[in-house]
């Protein structure tokens, strides 16, 4: 089966007791049991539920793993898979991962007894420098948030074997439409859900695949243990959400290069990130590893452009966090999602006061362009 095809098909696509055509929200916590002492295959929705399974064994497929698990959010997602470590275990992650995800390992995973050492996860050498006896993982995003840097997942994954590490991917801004981290040799890819699978801006939920039984079991265990769980209605929203994402991917990818070509011809502009850049220096890894340049494109404005007169004179990209829907987000940075880093290591990594960061959404493109042009006049 195809990928697109994956999206309708794959997993459980209906109901089989009904034969509706959607797995319906199965809205019960526990099950009526025949036997005593019988194993029925749902006997609590913490557990295990019809609804939750059906985007589990979905996501599942289209990643190309062994089990799925659904969560409440992609931090809870990320959190089961950080408790796979025990007090003493290091783990080596990416410099640009998501905010959140600094927060969880500085403010909570720390204080539990693991070590971290964060690493510019392009450079093989940094990566191999950062391993110690008790290292356990190495955690990584590409392209990550909001720079669009890329790593290669293959010469991380590789120099994880030969070391017994596990590789974690986030793979929230490619989704696997565009790139998927298990057939390059990853053992977890983990997802907000909120952003590109569920679409439409509705919906705050949680990815893990992983490949192996042993991994998919201790996952499981996990999910149960600590019961963070997406529950039945959000499922269904999720499901819904992934059946499209392959039309949505294609016309994000559509405007978006668009407006990369409208901004890179544009004398108001000082930089873009995009992955879809020919002239970046990554490019050569975005061919060989992803199917796409995704819908994320972040830019700066020339200096002594007023960012503020922009952002606020735009009439139809709405100021936002998040990302991944069908209506276009704008918001800048230093300001909003990556507010809460301090500001000399934020400049260091690149994220500077000007940076802007645009999700495409896929509204008719002259429409977002002529938005574009409209604010940038008033920036001036
Ligand atoms: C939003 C986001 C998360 C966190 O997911 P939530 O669903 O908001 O908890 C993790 N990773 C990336 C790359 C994200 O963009």
């Amino acid at each position: 089966m195809n990928f697109n095809t994956k999206l309708i098909h794959a997993g459980v696509s209906r109901d089989n007791i009904t034969g509706a055509v959607n797995v319906p929200i199965y809205q019960a916590s526990t099950y009526a049991q025949t036997k005593l002492g019988g194993h029925p295959e749902y006997e609590y929705s913490r557990t295990g539920n019809p609804t939750r399974r059906a985007v589990e064994e979905l996501i599942k497929d289209l990643e190309g793993g062994t089990a799925g698990f659904a969560f409440a959010s992609g931090s809870a997602a990320i959190h089961n898979v950080f408790s796979l470590f025990s007090t003493g275990d290091h783990i080596i992650v990416g410099n640009d991962v998501y905010g959140g995800t600094f927060r969880l390992i500085n403010t909570v995973l720390k204080r539990q007894g693991l070590s971290f050492t964060v690493v510019d996860t392009r450079n093989l050498a940094e990566v191999k420098a950062a391993i110690r006896p008790n290292t356990k993982a190495i955690y990584l995003e590409t392209p990550t948030n909001p720079l669009m840097q890329i790593t290669d997942i293959t010469a991380i994954t590789e120099l994880g074997k030969a070391e017994k590490l596990l590789t974690v991917v986030d793979n929230t801004f490619a989704t696997p439409y565009i790139q998927q981290p298990l057939k390059l040799g990853a053992d977890i890819v983990l997802h907000s859900a909120s952003k590109y699978l569920g679409g439409h801006s509705d919906l705050v939920a949680g990815l893990v695949v992983v490949k192996g039984q042993r991994l998919g079991e201790r996952i499981g265990y996990l999910q149960n243990a600590i019961g963070g769980i997406l529950g039945p209605q959000d499922s269904w929203l999720l499901q819904r959400g992934i059946k499209t994402l392959a039309v949505r991917m294609q016309a994000h990818e559509k405007n978006t290069q668009k407006i990369f070509e409208f901004l890179k011809e544009n004398k108001d502009i000082a930089k873009i990130y995009y992955p879809g850049d020919p002239m970046a220096k990554d490019f050569k890894i975005v061919k060989k590893q992803m199917n796409g340049f995704g819908g994320m494109i972040s830019f700066e404005l020339k200096k002594g452009l007023s960012i503020q007169r922009f952002i606020e004179g735009l009439q139809i990209i709405t100021l936002a966090e998040s990302l991944g829907a069908v209506e276009s987000l704008i918001e800048v940075p230093a300001v909003m999602t990556h507010g809460a880093i301090p500001e000399k290591i934020r400049l260091k990594n690149g994220i500077s006061n000007e940076l802007i960061r645009l999700s495409v959404g896929i509204e008719q493109v002259e429409d977002l362009l002529s938005d574009l042009r409209q604010a940038l006049a008033k920036a001036k």
